[in-house]
């Protein structure tokens, strides 16, 4: 067998690994990226960036249905399924050829094939067969997660899809269930809607996008509903089967048992670390609560050769999230002093409005002691929104009363995933609610609304009537702190 030797080896190429390897790379170490299917894992290929192509056109086929109303006649639109397809798969080819561009031209060497830990230090690649040891002072091991499949709906690919399926675009199913109304199902059921499927959504918990502010999930269900969408709630799938042509979906909803006929099922139930034949339990690396890989502030694992970063450590499941990690695990090993040390964590939920969601909301606040003060303005109020006819929504501030510290926000509306990142940027630098108040917007523009929403915080709205109990100024702020 070959061997072959390294300074570091990076175990999975998704947006955790790929980054992780420049990174190494950048500073001065000899690497090898290991993957066995295509460069930039789920997220390129089979999630994030796949979706958003098919999110997109689904919303254009949607803003042409509703252009009418605005004086534009362009009739029913039409979709091509197959050019569709056609420009979501170029979409990820520019991307997953971007990434091996990039692996070059930074001289890490991508390894195929399939990686199997038989030491602290060493891996077996197996490559349809053909078996490579490899050799390393550190390894980052980086494979994901991967979705869970639960009892009475085994992935074929054909009745019973997963993300992946759906991303595929085989078909626009007449009648689609989609199981679980988490991230997942929301966005992708939501764009078939749009396509032209009717959809019903069987969600366990009471709200679906558990964990979301109600507020803000009250919009989506709204616009679900104008999409003639179903969402059952306290729903249980429970299995199905075929009958004549169809399927029927066999559900428990408030208990009660109930059948529900569709041509395609969606499974979107959430995700698992991707851990299976690593090899890792052999070396007695452990294993965290959450089901992930357990490490610590420097994304080392119980094995002090082996790093993890990305899904393969648990929750959440954000490829920003892993991006960030992959850094750091890279500047550890190359001998900085890099360690989690973030303040804010964006997430986005591509849904219809879109959700954008950084820090505390004003619950987790309250269980965290602070005694919260929040400022909200609505869509409904703001130019630029009602220009281009996208009022649904609002912008929630979430503040410690007492120093007006910004400690989250939550987004619902028009490319709420974009608005985030100004708010993410502001909780980073430990911004106070007059900072943003105080930071001319350009106007007219949909960031206007986070300024207006700190400006209702501290009881100083200027578009908005009746504002609530003025807060005091006086004493607050940065500059009162210093
Ligand atoms: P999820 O955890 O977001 O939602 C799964 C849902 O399925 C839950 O609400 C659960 O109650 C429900 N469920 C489970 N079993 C069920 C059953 N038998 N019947 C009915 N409902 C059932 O999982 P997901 O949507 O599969 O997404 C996987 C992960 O990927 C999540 O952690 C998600 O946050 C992440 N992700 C994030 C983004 C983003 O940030 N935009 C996009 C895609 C995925």
């Amino acid at each position: 067998m070959a061997t072959k030797t390294f300074d570091a080896v990076v175990v999975g190429a998704g947006v955790g690994g790929y980054p992780a390897a420049i990174r190494l790379a950048q500073l001065g170490k000899k690497v090898a990226l290991v993957e066995k299917g295509p460069l930039g894992g789920v997220c390129l290929n089979w999630g994030c960036i796949p979706s958003k192509a098919i999110i997109a056109a689904a919303n254009l086929v949607d803003e042409i249905r509703g252009a009418a109303e605005r004086g534009i006649l362009a009739g029913e639109p039409k979709v091509d399924l197959a050019k569709l397809r056609e420009f979501k798969a170029g979409v990820v080819k520019k991307l997953v050829g971007g990434v091996g561009l990039l692996e070059k031209g930074n001289g890490v060497e991508v390894v195929k094939g399939r990686a199997t830990f038989v030491g602290p230090n060493a891996i077996e690649v197996d490559q349809n067969g053909e078996k490579t040891r490899i050799e390393a002072q550190a390894f980052v091991v980086a494979t994901g997660a991967r979705p869970i499949e639960i009892p009475g709906f085994k992935y074929d690919g054909k009745d019973v899809w997963g993300a992946a399926e759906a991303l595929d675009l085989p078909e626009i199913p007449k009648r689609l269930v989609c199981i679980g109304g988490g991230v997942i199902g929301m966005e992708l059921g939501t764009a078939y809607a749009k396509l032209g499927s009717q959809v019903t959504f069987l969600e366990a918990l009471p709200q679906i996008l558990a964990g979301v502010d109600p507020e803000a999930v009250r919009f989506v269900s709204k616009n679900l509903r104008q999409h003639g969408v179903t969402v059952h709630v306290n729903a249980k799938a429970k299995g199905y089967e075929k009958k004549g042509g169809a399927l029927v979906v066999q559900a428990e909803l408030d208990g009660k048992a109930t059948a529900i006929e569709c041509d395609k099922i969606l499974v979107a139930c959430g995700f698992r670390p991707t851990i299976e034949g690593l090899g890792l339990d052999k070396l007695g690396v452990k294993l965290g609560p959450n089901g992930g890989v357990e490490v610590d502030q420097q994304y080392r694992t119980s094995v002090p050769s082996i790093f993890a970063v990305g899904d393969v450590v648990g929750a959440p499941f954000l490829a920003h999230k892993a991006t960030k990690e992959g850094e750091i695990a890279a500047e550890v090993i190359a001998g900085m002093k890099s360690a989690r040390d973030w303040v804010a964590m964006p997430a986005a939920i591509f849904t219809d409005p879109e959700i954008g969601t950084v820090g505390l909301s004003e619950e987790e606040a309250r269980v965290q002691g602070y005694e919260p003060l929040t400022g909200k303005f609505s869509f409904g109020a703001l130019g630029r929104a009602i220009a281009i006819d996208h009022t649904d929504g609002f912008v929630k501030v979430i503040a410690d009363k007492a120093s007006k510290l910004l400690l989250g926000v939550t987004i619902v509306g028009h490319e709420a995933a974009d608005l985030i990142a100004e708010a993410a940027l502001a909780l980073e630098m430990g911004a106070y609610l007059e900072d943003v108040a105080l930071t001319i917007h350009t106007h007219p523009t949909m960031p206007e609304a986070f300024m207006e929403a700190c400006k209702v915080a501290l009881g100083e709205p200027i578009h908005m009537l009746k504002p609530p109990e003025r807060a005091k100024r006086a004493g607050s702020g940065a500059a009162a702190q210093a």
